[in-house]
């Protein structure tokens, strides 16, 4: 997937900050950030959507889910919760076509991005 810009960032080709990263997947912040912290969770391998999972894939993809958002929750002390969302498909808002998951942290109500 040679001009996947996902697999880009996978492959370091891309720069991006990177928030957590094992064999399996690579959390980065998104570079448009809907509130600070706001991380794309991604499989290492390319699958393009929710639809190409195999079980072993969805299972080692989805059961990190609760670490990557957890570390991202103690970087702040002002993160109260966390929107967790995966667009499917260009009707659904998917943009780009390497599957990923948002984290979006979510702040008290008076810090503006409540
Ligand atoms: P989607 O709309 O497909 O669910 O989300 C794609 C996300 O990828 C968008 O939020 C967009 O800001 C982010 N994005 C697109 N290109 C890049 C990039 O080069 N680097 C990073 N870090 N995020 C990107
Ligand atoms: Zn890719």
């Amino acid at each position: 997937m040679n001009d996947c810009i996902f697999c880009k960032i996978i492959n370091g080709d891309i720069p991006s900050y990177t928030v957590y990263e094992d064999d399996v997947v690579k959390a980065f912040l998104d570079i448009s950030q809907v509130t600070p912290g706001h991380t794309l969770m991604v499989p290492k391998k390319h699958v393009q959507d929710i639809f190409a999972y195999d079980d072993e894939l969805a299972q080692a993809v989805f059961a990190r889910l609760p670490k990557v958002a957890r570390a991202i929750k103690a970087s702040n002390p002002n993160i109260k919760g966390m929107n967790i969302l995966n667009n499917n498909g260009k009707v659904a808002y998917q943009s780009v076509f390497h599957s990923h998951i948002h984290l979006i942290p979510r702040y008290s109500a008076d810090d503006g991005f409540g």
